[in-house]
């Protein structure tokens, strides 16, 4: 079920850790959980297919951690850590609802669990 989730959102991830380390070296600030990616990669443009698998590494040696519920790696507006979210917990029996919260830049998410 987790690597489903992470499948989804490894796409975004992966273009966004392109473009920020060959396009925009300068001007951005890494966050945490992309940096033992990026430490890893050539001097070239890897293709995806490296990227892929310097993620898929990285989540199995548990340097990466996406987010349990959601499996967002990262948060999708700033791209601060998932472990930074904040979880609100709503519901009865019948139904619970998880919001995730980004306690960076307000972004949230819910979905039923
Ligand atoms: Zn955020």
């Amino acid at each position: 079920m987790i690597e489903l989730a992470i499948g989804v959102v490894l796409g975004g991830m992966v273009s966004w850790i392109v473009s920020h380390t060959y396009y925009k070296k300068s001007s951005t600030e890494i966050p945490d959980w992309a940096k033992p990616i990026i430490e890893k990669l050539p001097n070239n443009k890897p293709t995806k297919d490296q990227l892929l698998k310097l993620f898929e590494e990285e989540l199995i040696s548990g340097n990466i951690r996406p987010d349990p519920i959601l499996g967002y790696v990262a948060c999708p507006k700033c791209k601060a850590n998932a472990t930074d979210f904040e979880s609100t917990v709503v519901g009865n029996n019948d139904h619970t609802i998880v919001i995730k919260t980004c306690p960076h830049c307000g972004w949230s998410e819910d979905t039923e669990v």
